[in-house]
């Protein structure tokens, strides 16, 4: 068989062959030469001052024993290893890259510029690479923003300055829906424009046929309630305005007729009532119980506590009390000292929450409706207290006019415990609250 044939055929197959042969034939013999010793010798010397020569190029190339440092205007320094320290210590760098300019910042308004090979020296002498760090965001009133370094920015703050941009602005809002932030020096001119501050007055709680709840804008109302939603009666958003009205003295004759308005307005007082009273007006006190309103205590017939003393006090808030739970099957929560006398016997005895006031109407003083009305439309605020008597006829007729003038002003009138609980977490034993705050 001629293979020559094949092989042309098949070019890969002659390779192959060519390459097994090889394989499988053992290496070729090197020959041995026999040489003298000096030539020999001479050879050695040779290859020794060949390496030597290849050595010392090698060395002035990358010599393992030399490091290189920068100086501070970027020359370079061949050192060896072991001082380096001492060089970074002299203020050398260690790479090029340390050489590179960068801007710092301290707190107390400093702006420095190092080298990047400085930089964690420079932050634990408090500087940063970052502004934000050393620098406060301020705003004062008119929306006008500064950056403030943070050693100043109490001084800022004590000039009417603010840290944070929610101190300044105010959100307003439309029955429509519209929203709108703008800093509160210019709510006024908004608000006279037919904006509001307060959510509740533009949108109304509403719950769904599934018992959802949403916040829904005035003029979307009717449709919803075409959808099968109502508008929730009592609604209490802790974020939004609350106000405690409390009457003290009663019940008398003319409290129904302000549950009658507390109804129609879908709000709450509560009741400081005397616990002989309350055996009076058992219906009155019911109906105030059912409508959400607070009943609480006022001691059964009005005692001082400081001139009757602590044991008397108590046995008078308990008494009243017992009544209380005999009517609603539930006693008072809190207590509020007659003639707003307290002492820490008495409170201690009592042994509930103490309620103050922070407005006080005088309505018991004046018994002027308009006196009592205006007094509340100028010092009302959100978490405040309001003291008044519903045994008083003008403080009745008052406080028809206060409760709808609260509400649309976008006040949730609340009783003291609901207020206490949700800006509070509650009330303490003891403990004498005149508000909402500290
Ligand atoms: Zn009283």
């Amino acid at each position: 068989m001629d293979y020559t044939d094949i092989y042309n055929d098949y070019p890969e197959l002659r390779e192959f062959e060519e390459r097994r042969a090889r394989r499988t034939s053992p290496a070729p013999r090197r020959k041995r030469r026999k040489t003298g010793n000096g030539a020999k010798l001479l050879t050695v010397m040779v290859l020794i001052a060949l390496a030597a020569s290849l050595m010392a190029l090698v060395f002035s190339l990358v010599s393992p024993d030399k490091t290189v440092v920068f100086a501070a205007d970027g020359s370079a320094v061949e050192i060896s290893a072991a001082q380096v320290d001492k060089y970074l210590a002299e203020g050398y760098y260690a790479s090029f890259a340390d050489l590179a300019p960068i801007t710092m910042y301290a707190g107390d308004g400093s702006v420095i510029t190092a080298r990047a090979g400085d930089r964690a020296a420079l932050e634990k002498k408090g500087y940063s690479t970052d502004m934000t760090a050393a620098y406060t965001n301020m705003y004062d009133d008119g929306g006008t923003t500064l950056y403030v370094p943070n050693s100043m920015v109490d001084n800022y703050k004590a000039n009417g300055w603010h840290d944070k941009l929610s101190d300044i602005i105010t959100k307003l809002y439309k029955s429509d829906g519209s929203t709108l932030s703008v800093p509160k020096a210019q709510a006024a001119a908004y608000i006279e424009q037919g904006w509001t501050d307060r959510l509740l007055k533009a949108a109304k709680k509403m719950t769904g046929p599934n018992g959802e709840e949403k916040t829904v804008f005035n003029d979307d109302v009717n449709s919803y309630i075409d959808r099968g939603w109502t508008v929730v009666k009592r609604v209490i958003d802790p974020d939004q305005p609350l106000v405690a009205l409390t009457f003290d003295d009663g019940p008398g004759k003319f409290t129904d007729e302000l549950l009658d308005c507390l109804e129609a307005n879908n709000s709450a007082a509560t009741f400081f009532v005397l616990g002989q009273l309350v055996q009076t007006y058992p219906d009155t006190v019911k109906r105030a119980d059912k409508i959400g309103c607070e009943i609480a205590n006022h001691t059964w017939d009005h005692l001082n506590a400081t001139s009757a003393g602590a044991a008397a006090a108590a046995e008078s808030v308990q008494k009243t009390s017992k009544a209380v739970e005999e009517l609603l099957g539930k006693g008072t929560a809190l207590y509020r000292p007659c003639y707003g006398a307290y002492n820490g016997d008495t409170l201690a005895e009592v042994g509930l929450p103490a309620i103050m006031w922070s407005i006080d109407t005088l309505d018991w003083k004046t018994r002027d409706a308009d006196s009592t009305f205006s007094k509340v439309q100028s010092d009302v605020y959100d978490g405040a207290i309001i003291l008044m008597h519903d045994i008083h006829q003008p403080t009745v007729e008052a406080a028809k006019r206060i409760i709808p003038y609260l509400v649309d002003e976008g006040y949730q009138l609340v009783t003291v415990s609901e207020l206490l609980e949700y800006r509070k977490g509650g009330a303490e034993a003891g403990k004498v609250y005149f508000d909402d705050k500290e």
